[in-house]
């Protein structure tokens, strides 16, 4: 399965369903979102009533329990909207993470409430000091009797603003480094959690992103996501799911850019002749439609293998690494296929632009996906799959 016309025929009508939803319910809060970076409750209230927060949450926790391939394939078309939106109205990667390492405890606890959209969640790892060297954190969790008290400071949050649950990560044994040393704790926000003023990003208007503190916040054993020392396991599932979806984020401005693009094309003429119809522009057109086939094809296969019960991690990185940089090459090749109209404000063009370059560095920059995915080639070698290193 590769295309979008591939997909099984209720995928295909559900993903036209979410394009309706995106045209007419959610582009119109667009300027909205924009001015004052967050969104407005009305929508929060209808993706809610349309099972939208709780897409891959299991029906028994009151989600819909939708395969990892149609989450991926909502993502990708809710990203043809707003980008900040897809943070609220899809799945998130902090709710896998309860979803699939949680006790059963947690998942009573905490997943009908993130599947109703009464709440959201948000994962802490970033720091002043730790990017993308993850081991590097400092944010400490203390053994006290039988509690556990996290101080530390996070940044980059994003949903941070209307998250009620936090996964936090912190060093619980400080004379190790990286595996062994980190625990992930579920915080509820009122035990202390204080969210900073929201981020102002170059794009993602709305996504919550804000930075998050820990002082003196109290947990027990029962909010170990885990095992104690066992962050980097807990970690596997949720950068796992979030470069899944942000790989589904930047295939859906992949398409978006192409699609506004095509009608720009066929619409507006120069030199007495249909943009479209200058060479220049069908060389662009053609490498965006290349891009757009590609990226769908490597996450729905990543997806695929997810729903498979298989762990694909270097089609994940290959997905991720693959399609966000061909979403900022599209929105690129977007706003030059427009002229003018492609940097103002008055239009969506540039937005999918200021949109697509955070993806490059979330959940993962470019080069650390590129590290990974040589790191599995030589470790593993090339296998037979179309991902060399990656599952036969
Ligand atoms: C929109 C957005 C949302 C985010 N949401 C969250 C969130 O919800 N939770 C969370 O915890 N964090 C979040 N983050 C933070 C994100 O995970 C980090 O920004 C990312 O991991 C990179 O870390 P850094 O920004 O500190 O860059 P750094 O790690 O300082 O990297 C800077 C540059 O150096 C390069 N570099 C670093 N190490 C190496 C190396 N070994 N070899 C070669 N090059 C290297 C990087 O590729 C990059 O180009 C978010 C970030 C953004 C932009």
């Amino acid at each position: 399965m590769v295309t979008s016309a591939d997909l099984p025929h209720e995928l295909q009508e559900f993903r036209d369903t979410l394009h309706r939803f995106v045209a007419n319910e959610v582009e119109p809060y667009a300027e909205e979102i924009e001015r004052t970076n967050d969104l407005p409750d009305a929508l929060l209230k209808r993706a809610a009533e349309l099972g939208l927060c709780g897409l891959s949450i299991p029906e028994e926790f009151g989600g819909m329990g939708e395969s990892e391939l149609a989450s991926s394939v909502a993502v990708e078309t809710l990203s043809h909207g707003p980008g900040g939106v897809t943070f609220y109205l899809a799945p998130s990667a902090p709710a896998a993470a309860i979803r699939l390492a949680g006790t059963d405890e947690q998942r009573q606890r905490y997943l009908p409430q993130l599947a109703s959209g009464e709440t959201f969640a948000a994962f802490c790892l970033s720091e002043a000091g730790a990017g993308s060297d993850a081991a590097g954190i400092k944010a400490r969790a203390v053994r006290q009797g039988d509690k556990w008290i996290i101080n530390g400071s996070k940044l980059w949050i994003s949903r941070a603003r209307r998250a009620g649950v936090f996964l936090v990560s912190a060093v619980t044994d400080p004379s190790k480094r990286g595996a062994g040393a980190i625990t992930v704790f579920i915080v509820d926000k009122r035990k202390g959690v204080n969210v900073g003023e929201p981020d102002r990003l170059m794009g993602l208007a709305g996504s919550g992103s804000a930075e998050v503190s820990f002082q003196d916040v109290e947990a027990t054993d029962a909010d170990v996501l885990g095992k104690v020392g066992g962050g980097f396991e807990v970690l596997k599932f949720i950068l796992g799911r979030a470069r899944l979806w942000a790989a589904a984020r930047a295939t859906g401005i992949c398409a978006r850019a192409l699609q506004v693009s095509l009608e720009h094309a066929q619409t507006r003429e120069q030199f007495g002749r249909k943009l479209g119809e200058h060479q220049a522009i069908k060389l662009k057109l053609a490498d965006m439609t290349a891009d757009v086939y590609i990226s769908r094809m490597l996450l729905y296969r990543a997806a695929a293998l997810y729903d498979e019960g298989k762990d694909p991690v270097q089609e994940v990185s290959i997905a991720k690494l693959y399609s966000t940089e061909a979403a900022s090459r599209a929105a690129d090749m977007a706003i030059q296929i427009h002229g003018a109209m492609g940097v103002s404000r008055a239009f969506h063009v540039e937005r999918l632009y200021r949109d697509a370059r955070a993806y490059r560095i979330l959940d993962g920059t470019s080069d650390i996906q590129r590290l990974m995915i040589s790191s599995n080639l030589q470790r593993n070698g090339v296998g037979v799959s179309l991902a060399p290193g990656g599952l036969a």
